[in-house]
């Protein structure tokens, strides 16, 4: 069956073509019904532009140069704004990092969603109802008194709840979330995961899940883009990836997640190396400048991005060539 969500060869640049920057090159991937995607990479990799572009969010001089981005079979891309406007909050329902300034700080949270509602048809006594059964479903404690809060009177990750409820006012089919967990701390983080988890049991919904933490993948997600340089560098079942990467840039986010159950919970080491910035990517494979596994080739070509097994796919000559163990040496890890 049709996915629910397939975005084809989508390039964004932000500029024209002789000055311009390539944020996004050439990005496919597929989302299907009741699925979490994760994509997943460091600041600059792409993947919040990525979503920028789905929803046809991009700041000036942003624009999508190349690419489909289809949900259910309609194509998004060539949509009149005013029909885009129509589906965005209703069909595809954004959450972002940042709770305080996705609220309205001098309207109640109620009014809020009743807003919401409005702005797709639900009006009246119903909105209202409808905006207290969103407060339960995404945890609010005692909604009768709570509905007519402010959004300061709620604490961070409250917040985040009054806005994932917001997002699923109007039945949303894709749920696409930027890095909604990142400003929280730890136990809160692991709170709304468990949130999005049971929203998408209950309600079917499909999610995107943009995050720089494969600990928030792993906890969350079914299938996975890892973004690099602007460019898909791996993508599979999180199984499959998480258990045996295919390319070395995973294989080292992999080495930097945090143990939460190690006994000296200090941090292990990022990768070393800066990530590209998208003006000046490196040439060949863009990691090649950080990556333990380089060879010649990878300075010169950019590798394609091949299945190597059903469903997983990497964009490296080395996994290529049948290279298999492509964590990072321990001493790039000291
Ligand atoms: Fe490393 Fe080369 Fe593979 Fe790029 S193509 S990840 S530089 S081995
Ligand atoms: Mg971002």
């Amino acid at each position: 069956t049709d996915p629910l969500l397939r975005v084809d060869n989508l390039t964004t640049a932000f500029g024209n073509r002789d000055a311009g920057i390539t944020a996004v090159r050439n990005v496919s991937f597929e989302v299907g019904r009741g699925r979490v995607l994760g994509i997943v990479g460091e600041s600059g990799s792409g993947k919040s532009v990525t979503a920028r572009s789905i929803l046809r969010l991009l700041r000036k001089p942003g624009h999508v140069r190349e690419g489909s981005v289809k949900l259910a079979g309609r194509e998004l891309l060539t949509l009149p704004e005013e029909e885009m406007r129509k589906i965005r909050g209703k069909d595809i329902a954004m959450v972002f990092q940042d709770p305080q300034s996705a609220l309205n700080p001098v309207m109640r949270v109620g009014d809020q969603i009743v807003e919401a509602l409005e702005v797709h048809g639900v009006k009246g006594p119903a909105a209202r109802e409808r905006a207290r059964e969103l407060l339960r479903q995404v945890g609010i404690p005692d909604v009768e008194r709570n509905i007519d809060n402010y959004p300061h009177e709620f604490s961070g990750g409250m917040r985040q709840r009054v806005v994932i409820s917001i997002a699923l006012a109007n039945h949303p089919s894709l749920l696409l979330a930027d890095e909604p967990t990142t400003a929280l701390d730890v136990t809160i983080q692991a709170q709304i995961l468990r949130l999005l988890v049971k929203l998408r049991d209950e309600l079917g919904v499909s999610i995107v899940m943009i995050t720089h933490d494969m600990g928030v993948v792993a906890e969350l997600c079914d299938d996975l883009v890892v973004m690099y340089g602007g460019r898909v560098v791996e993508t599979g079942l999180v199984s499959d990836v998480l258990t045996a990467p295919r390319h070395p840039y995973t294989a080292a986010l992999l080495r930097s997640v945090p143990r939460l159950d190690a006994d000296d919970a200090h941090e292990l080491p990022a990768i070393p190396g800066q990530p590209p910035i998208p003006a000046f990517l490196p040439s060949g494979c863009a990691f090649h400048p950080r990556c333990a596994h380089a060879i010649e080739a990878c300075r010169e070509k950019v590798p394609p991005l091949a299945q190597l097994q059903p469903g997983h796919r990497s964009a490296c000559h080395v996994a290529q060539a049948g290279k298999t163990d492509l964590a990072p040496p321990p001493s790039a890890a000291l």
